[in-house]
């Protein structure tokens, strides 16, 4: 079995208590490794070593030479793409084709990408009244905390801690707890690369525990953080003490709108990758499906077929499309929602149980989806966070816009029309930082993602993430003689 240990200031450290957790493979229910429970004797070790390298070399590195650095990180985790793939799909229960073929090489293309933006970081002259020079200088925000959930292991660290070394900082990464082997893993390609000692420290360990800990912290500057809404409620709370900066990045109900004009079979599709990519644990999954009411019967029909047709396989497989849920709590959850959608009258048409890939063992729940969902009810409002698809139909445009944006949620959007000006129309009145016209789950490295409303604030991606990782020095010099 897999043995780890902390990375603190490039030395594998054992937690000061020699406590371990264990780590599942929500596959086959086993137990495939064991790694270090830090708590806030290791973050204080792990905070001492980030600020010394910010005073140290690190500091003293020039943009380029650090640019180079982190593009470094990024090469070597592609030459490694395999074997990280592997434990991606390990530990979290989705498909190698997703670990191996998408988000291991766009977190590889995320550290490439702000490798570039390293030496390009520029502050301004400003011409200000009077005899002054006034220019500004961008200066990292100093030790950065990435807390980060547990369905994109290692793509949603990449998104923090990117930017965070591009721009200068240092970093302490919190994996989630039962995603841990990734980060360790980017810890790994941190010391075979070179980077200096304290840059990168990654901490295992219990959100309620380490979390708390990383908030309450005064050596800590900033927290970026993916996760629940509630979660990231408590952050902003607990950093108010020590007046930590923030970015949250955090849940979703994002609405899939289809008019009755649009391309049926595209849509069908953009539905089913929308909700079952990722098993449906997708923080911009589109979950509630929102389907104009003269196309409803043929939409959900061929829906429905299609979803019955996704079935579970082990996600080692590389012809599989759909693998297991998480971990069991997360498995428990997304079953009491499909009971809730029963009892509160939507109408099952498709999965709806627990399911098994012929091991009899497993956290694997089908693709699921529901019709005549009305948009009071409970799976309607929540994030489920898991293969589980509401439906609800509409009449016209501006029902539709009411209803999609008749959410706490603002995180992305999607909408499916063949007419430009209607595309154009919706995409404006969304009340979501994404919105995808006639395509869904698109991402690029440049081009920025994050929450209106309840779904967080602050951008990550693209250049917009650059303002939350540095700080603005304004300098004056009297030029009068
Ligand atoms: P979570 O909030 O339970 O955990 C996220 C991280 O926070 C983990 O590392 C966890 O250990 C840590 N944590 C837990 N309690 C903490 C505390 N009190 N203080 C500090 N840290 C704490 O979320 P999750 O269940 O791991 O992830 C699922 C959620 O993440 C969903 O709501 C999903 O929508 C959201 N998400 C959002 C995005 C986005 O970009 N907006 C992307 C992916 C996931």
């Amino acid at each position: 079995m897999m043995q780890h240990n902390l990375l603190i200031n490039n030395e594998w450290r054992a937690a000061a208590s020699s406590k371990t957790m264990d780590v599942v493979n929500p596959a086959t229910e086993e137990v495939i490794a064991r790694v270090a429970l830090a708590d806030r004797v290791d973050l204080d070790g792990a905070v001492k070593a980030a600020r010394a390298a910010l005073d140290g070399p690190w500091g003293q590195l020039s943009a380029r030479e650090r640019g180079r650095l982190v593009r470094k990180l990024g090469e070597r985790l592609l030459e490694r793409v395999d074997e990280i793939a592997r434990l991606e799909t390990l530990h979290n229960g989705k498909p190698i084709m997703e670990s191996r073929n998408i988000e291991i090489p766009a977190a590889a293309e995320c550290f490439e990408y702000y490798g570039g933006w390293s030496d390009k970081v520029m502050g301004e002259t400003i011409p200000v009244k009077g005899n002054y020079l006034t220019y500004t200088l961008r200066e990292p925000v100093g030790v950065v905390a990435a807390i980060v959930p547990w369905n994109f292991p290692l793509l949603l660290a990449s998104w923090k801690v990117a930017p965070a070394l591009a721009c200068g900082n240092t970093v302490i990464l919190k994996p989630a707890s039962q995603t841990p082997l990734t980060a360790l893993a980017l810890g790994e390609v941190a010391l075979e690369i070179g980077l200096p000692p304290g840059v990168l420290n990654v901490l295992t360990g219990s959100g309620s525990q380490l979390g708390q800990s990383i908030v309450e912290h005064p050596g800590i500057d900033k927290i970026a953080f993916t996760g629940d809404t509630s979660t990231g409620k408590g952050i902003m709370r607990g950093a108010a003490d020590t007046l930590k900066k923030i970015t949250l990045e955090l849940g979703g109900k994002s609405p899939n709108i289809v008019l009755a004009d649009a391309d049926i079979d595209a849509a069908i599709r953009g539905a089913t990758m929308g909700i079952f990519y990722g098993k449906g644990e997708v923080c911009a999954a589109g979950s509630r499906l929102l389907v104009e009411t003269s196309i409803k019967d043929e939409f959900i029909d061929k829906l429905a077929a299609r979803a019955k047709k996704m079935t579970a396989g082990d996600p080692m497989d590389p012809k599989t499309r759909f693998g297991a849920l998480s971990s069991r709590k997360q498995m428990d959850t997304v079953l009491r929602y499909i009971e809730s959608g029963k009892q509160e009258g939507a109408t099952l048409v498709a999965g709806g149980a627990r399911t098994d890939i012929g091991t009899g063992k497993g956290y694997f729940v089908q693709p699921t989806v529901f019709a005549d969902v009305r948009p009071d009810m409970t799976i309607a409002r929540e994030e489920i966070f898991g293969p589980v698809l509401a439906a609800i139909e509409f009449a016209d445009i501006d029902e539709a816009i009411t209803r999609a944006n008749d959410t706490q949620y603002g995180l992305a959007a999607g909408i499916w029309t063949r007419d430009i000006k209607k595309a154009h129309y919706v995409a404006r009145k969304l009340q979501a930082g994404t919105v995808w016209i006639n395509t869904y789950n698109v991402y690029d490295t440049a081009a920025p993602f994050g929450g209106y409303k309840q779904s967080g604030f602050g951008r990550e991606m693209s250049a917009h993430a650059l303002e939350h990782y540095t700080q603005i020095k304004s300098v004056w010099v009297d030029m009068n003689f």
